[in-house]
């Protein structure tokens, strides 16, 4: 849907849109949003790149009307019994350098939290993310100060694979392993500091394994991303953390966050168990 007409639709189920979100707040079952960022800068404008005034604007809503979270305390809603707070928490995936001129500055300067997932290898050497050499635009990753800049102004930086792999196409335990583990691993080396979550590259459920799900427990992480493009219910085991995408701006992002009847679909069939017994400690 075009722009005016999302906003059209938006306005004419606004009505229901309130009701609904009334009822959830009554019964403690407002879901909680995690979202997904990429790049904001201003140049090579693609699908992945929102411009700084965009990114703003985007900023201004969600402070306006969310409890806007870190990741952790986004999971500690997740797993409480009730949820009567609207709460959105903001990642950022890949590790753009742009990143270090718009998007860090404006968080920090709003003190919203943010974790800031990378891929390893393209932060080593420099080189380009492969999607953005076939669609014809090289862009620079961060560097290892720049994370490390990040890192001490209070943004978590979380792994997103060394070479932002497939993981669906994965089924050698060494080779999962030497992805998800190797790259929080090279993490906490150049920060010095705790790594504790993960997103899948391109996070949609063929993207993710029971494989690699095994390997992120076995690794002790928190949690790991996906970009199911769902809620969070309250009351759940919170190990799994649904990302919605921002990139598509902010009439797409109010039309999602303010319950979209047709976003409120549950789970569809996940590749991977996340078994009870193992449910992470809260
Ligand atoms: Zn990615």
């Amino acid at each position: 849907m075009k722009d005016q007409a999302l906003w059209l639709y938006r306005s004419l189920t606004s009505h229901r849109r309130g009701q609904l979100l009334d009822k959830l707040r009554a019964e403690g079952k407002v879901p909680i949003a995690i979202l997904f960022y990429h790049r904001i800068a201003d140049r090579h404008p693609n699908d992945w790149t929102m411009s700084p005034e965009d990114f703003s604007r985007q900023l201004d809503w969600l402070q306006a009307n969310y409890d806007l979270v870190s990741l952790e305390e986004a999971q500690s809603r997740i797993r409480a019994p009730l949820s009567d707070r609207p709460t959105v928490a903001i990642t950022f995936d890949d590790g753009y350098a742009d990143n270090a001129e718009f998007a860090i500055p404006r968080l920090v300067r709003r003190g919203i939290p943010a974790t800031y997932f990378v891929a390893t290898d393209f932060v080593r050497t420099g080189t380009p993310f492969p999607h953005d050499v076939e669609a014809g635009v090289q862009l620079r990753p961060n560097t290892i100060d720049q994370l490390r800049e990040f890192s001490d102004l209070g943004i978590e930086i979380g792994a997103h694979t060394k070479s932002h792999l497939d993981m669906g196409t994965v089924d050698s335990y060494e080779q999962a392993y030497d992805e998800i583990v190797g790259s929080v691993e090279l993490l906490r080396e150049w920060l010095q500091r705790s790594v504790r979550h993960f997103a899948f590259p391109f996070g949609l459920p063929e993207n993710t394994s029971q494989l690699a799900v095994d390997v992120i427990r076995e690794a002790g992480l928190l949690g790991f991303c996906t970009a199911y493009g769902a809620w969070n219910w309250p009351a759940s085991e919170g190990f799994h953390l649904r990302r919605i995408h921002a990139d598509p701006g902010l009439e797409r992002l109010k039309n999602w966050l303010t319950l979209d009847a047709r976003k409120l679909r549950d789970d569809e069939q996940l590749p991977f168990t996340l078994g009870a017994s193992e449910l992470c400690p809260v």
